[in-house]
């Protein structure tokens, strides 16, 4: 599955979705008390899965665990607590695998930046409400902060005690989505739906 999440990152990569270092990704299996977590300061696009972090949930803090030797020299992806909360239990997906996405998709971010609501467009999109359950943008937040994890937990109406999230996916503002689904491509497909409306919308000129 690591080598499937490279593969993700390789496709948003070429697609424009990301620059070299940006995005992360995280993915955590129902029976086990960890998760694993790209590394920062990476080029994705030539990542491999000896170079994840494993990080050990420990109820609501977590620890750096030994994974490979690469990945020691490593430091986890900046947006950690934002993966951590959406990982540390797993909601819906309790009985299976959790992935978290977070890209940089142009067209999602031109509509936040142009002052459209991703949640709204659901309304006039049969295709995209239909898989996809696209959540209240988040406003103005800095990167890798407590705050943009808080905000995305927020928008995602994420319940702490149980992981349990209402929505697919979250914009941010002026910076990116956060996608989660059982596997990777899933969680892309979110993300590829999503833009796939943006550009439609924004090639409309209206808006
Ligand atoms: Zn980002």
């Amino acid at each position: 599955m690591l080598e499937t999440i490279c593969d993700v990152l390789v496709e948003g990569y070429k697609r424009n979705w990301s620059t070299s270092r940006d995005s992360n990704v995280s993915i955590r299996y129902y029976d086990r008390d960890h998760f694993y977590i790209t590394p920062t300061g990476v080029r994705k696009q030539t990542l491999q899965p000896d170079q994840f972090k494993k990080i050990k949930v420990l109820g609501n803090t977590w620890e750096d665990r030994p994974y490979t030797d690469i990945s020691a020299n490593l430091r986890p992806s900046g947006e950690l607590p934002l993966h951590f909360g959406l990982q540390k239990k797993l909601g819906q997906h309790d009985n299976d695998i959790r992935v978290v996405v977070h890209l940089h998709p142009t067209y999602c971010i031109a509509a936040m930046h142009a002052g459209i609501h991703l949640n709204e467009l659901t309304k006039d999109f049969p295709e995209l409400s239909r898989y996809t359950k696209v959540a209240p943008n988040v406003g103005d937040v800095p990167p890798i902060s407590q705050e943009l994890a808080d905000q995305c937990h927020e928008k995602l109406e994420l319940d702490h005690d149980t992981g349990h999230i209402k929505y697919d996916i979250v914009g941010i503002k002026g910076h990116g989505v956060v996608s989660i689904d059982t596997s990777p491509w899933r969680a892309y497909e979110h993300i590829e739906r999503l833009e796939h409306i943006c550009k439609i919308v924004l090639a409309s000129g209206k808006f």
